[in-house]
């Protein structure tokens, strides 16, 4: 039987070899696009297992979740992203150790983001969410809300504003994520051309498991990919 650090190194490796094709195919260098492994469906042993299998930039959903794994010892030396919501009062702890904040959607939580890192001398790398489904349900700015963020960009001096990050809508498949996608890639250029020079909107954080082909085709430069990467993993282990 293969053990799980076999399996979780031959699913890496698919995976990297889809996204070079995908990447080929969008006439891309496969460089171009980074591999966010989601480990939220995991604990921590399995999360460093995958890290020492060559998984290197590790997404979490949830601050807390991150919290404890990225300060235990196995994976401090690992590049976190946080790709679902943070709130304003987890701000202070999540900081320090992330290097991608994912899903900054309010200029209450920039703005708090921004005083935080001031305090510590650092800066603060985020992408900005964006709502490109319709979903009610689902975070993000609309394209007005980020137009009148980024204006007020300058005014965060301790954040650098990379990007831009969506989910697709839950239903309808590849095809409505890809038109999800480009979406969000339009909204993109249109605000390069209003934002102020601190900002460089470069990161497109867009694609999981069943649409990132369709992302990458569309322009995504990480995706965030976590179940392809666990199948046949007892993920209670
Ligand atoms: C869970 C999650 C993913 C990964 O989804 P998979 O379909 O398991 O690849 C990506 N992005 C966000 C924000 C998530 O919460």
């Amino acid at each position: 039987m293969a053990s799980v650090s076999d399996i979780l190194r031959e699913n890496l490796q698919r995976v990297r070899e889809r996204i070079g094709r995908a990447a080929e195919q969008a006439e891309r260098l496969p460089s171009e696009v980074s591999l966010v492994a989601v480990t939220k469906y995991v604990g921590a042993e399995l999360t460093a297992a995958l890290f020492s299998a060559g998984a290197e930039d590790l997404g979490e959903s949830r601050p807390q979740q991150l919290w404890d794994k990225a300060t235990g010892s196995q994976l401090t030396k690992a590049r976190w992203h946080l790709i679902g919501h943070l709130q304003r009062n987890k701000v202070r702890r999540t900081l320090p150790l992330v290097s991608l904040l994912h899903g900054v959607d309010s200029e209450r939580l920039l703005s708090t983001i921004n005083d935080e890192a001031a305090a510590t001398g650092a800066t603060a790398d985020v992408l900005l969410e964006v709502n490109t489904s319709g979903d009610a349900a689902k975070h993000g700015l609309d394209e007005d809300g980020l137009s009148t963020l980024l204006e007020a960009a300058p005014s965060f001096q301790t954040v650098k504003i990379l990007g831009l990050m969506t989910m697709a809508a839950r239903e309808g498949g590849p095809d409505v994520a890809r038109k999800n996608f480009s979406a969000l890639r339009e909204i993109r250029d249109r605000a390069m051309n209003l934002a102020p020079d601190c900002v460089s909107l470069s990161e497109l954080s867009m694609g999981m498991s069943g649409d990132f082909e369709q992302a990458i085709q569309e322009g995504a430069t990480l995706v965030r990919i976590g179940s392809l990467l666990w199948q046949g993993v007892d993920r209670s282990a």
